[in-house]
């Protein structure tokens, strides 16, 4: 799906003077040759709020980001800095040039002027700048602003996902987000980007961002369809848990959609016995008692039960609203005083209590004592 859209890039001065802590940036980059890039330029001129400022400047970024105060992180590798003042986030690279050494590699990079800056960019909708001295002059050498009218996204050159596959991933979010279509000539070029070049941790990085995004869901149809990785069920899971969330605060509070929504999502062994875990809870019978649901549910960690419920175990609402906060009166200590022995069996008797309550068979301090004292006797009996 593609919208076409009306770009007025007359607008972008007087939307540039507006953006929160622009100010702050222009203080610090005086003397510097210093523009606002990448997305940023592409919010700008689609009137989109966004929380962070990129900046670009042609010269030694540590200055800069001393000069913006705040908190500071420091890529040194890379000479960009991320820097965190009056709740902007601003993000500063060092203007530069990339070489891919082979397919999938992080580049090797070195200082090089705007221009060149621009052209080592993903798709031209991202690789417009706007200087933050002198006259704010939109520059645009790869046709990013025709392109955002169009609803397209094209690469600056036939090699870019050779270069880095991740951009595909790439590729995706801002389709999804943005409702753009593929250039066909992209297309073809995106279609054969090869993800095994790249870590899994850097597809798991973009598989994070997409998380991040308001429908993941549909991005992820996206890589499936452009048969970038295999996806599976995933879409549709990551569909069902943006339902859950929207629907429920209490998930919401619970669990974090983000995480849920990656780990439904994401490659390796750890995320995969997680999903095993969520599919095997909704395939379970449904639980015939509140107690039952407890034992179900408390060794899982809440991500896990998101994937479950968003996969139909609608059982585990009531743990999530209610049970999980059940606390007993009681604790071990009583037992121990009660003269239970240290071990096994105060474990035991504190859950019979709290089963019996679950169930509303223990209202209070006496109850849940005497059914933990049965328990734990009857247990040492067995034992
Ligand atoms: P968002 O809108 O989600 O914050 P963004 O467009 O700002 O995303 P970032 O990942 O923050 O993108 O990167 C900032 C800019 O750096 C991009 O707009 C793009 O110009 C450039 N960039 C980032 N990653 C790549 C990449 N893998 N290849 C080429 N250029 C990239």
């Amino acid at each position: 799906m593609t919208t076409a859209r009306e770009i007025d890039a007359s607008k972008l001065p007087e939307r540039l003077e507006a953006l929160p802590g622009i100010e702050l940036v222009r203080r610090a980059t005086a003397g510097v040759p210093a523009y606002l890039v990448g997305g940023a330029v592409r919010d700008l001129l689609l009137a989109e709020e966004r929380a962070d400022i990129d900046v670009a400047v042609e010269g030694e970024v540590g200055p800069l980001a001393e000069a913006l105060g705040g908190e500071l992180v420091e890529h040194a590798r890379f000479q960009t800095a991320a820097v965190s003042v009056d709740a902007h986030e601003i993000d500063i690279a060092r203007t530069r040039a990339e070489v891919y050494e082979h397919p999938g590699a992080l580049p090797s990079v070195s200082p090089a002027g705007i221009t060149e800056d621009l052209a080592r960019r993903d798709f031209t909708i991202n690789a417009m700048a706007v200087p933050l001295s002198g006259e704010p002059q939109l520059i645009d050498p790869h046709g990013g602003v025709a392109d955002l009218e169009a609803g397209v996204l094209r690469v600056l050159h036939r090699l870019s996902f050779v270069d880095d596959p991740t951009r595909a991933l790439r590729a995706a979010r801002y389709a999804a987000r943005l409702d753009l279509g593929l250039d066909p000539d992209c297309e073809r070029l995106l279609r054969s980007a090869d993800l095994s070049t790249v870590s899994q941790d850097r597809v798991v990085g973009e598989l994070a961002r997409i998380a991040a995004e308001s429908h993941p869901s549909r991005a992820l149809a996206l890589i499936d369809e452009w048969g970038l990785l295999e996806m599976g069920s995933a879409p549709r899971v990551a569909a069902a848990l943006e339902r859950l969330f929207a629907a429920s605060p209490q998930w919401s509070e619970y669990a974090r959609r983000e995480t849920a929504i990656l780990l439904a999502t994401a490659p390796g062994d750890h995320p995969a016995r997680l999903r095993r875990r969520a599919g095997k809870l909704a395939r379970h019978d449904r639980p015939g008692s509140p107690a039952e649901v407890q034992v179900l549910a408390h060794d899982h960690v809440p991500e896990v039960l998101a994937m479950a419920r968003a996969a139909g175990a609608d059982w585990l609402d009531d743990y999530v609203g209610r049970l999980r906060h059940v606390e007993l009166e009681i604790t071990g200590y009583d037992l121990v005083e009660a003269g239970v022995p240290q071990g096994p069996a105060i474990g035991r008797g504190l859950n019979a209590a709290l089963a019996a309550k679950l169930d509303g068979g223990a209202e209070d301090f006496e109850q849940e004592l005497r059914i933990a004292l049965d328990a734990a006797e009857a247990d040492d009996v067995a034992d």
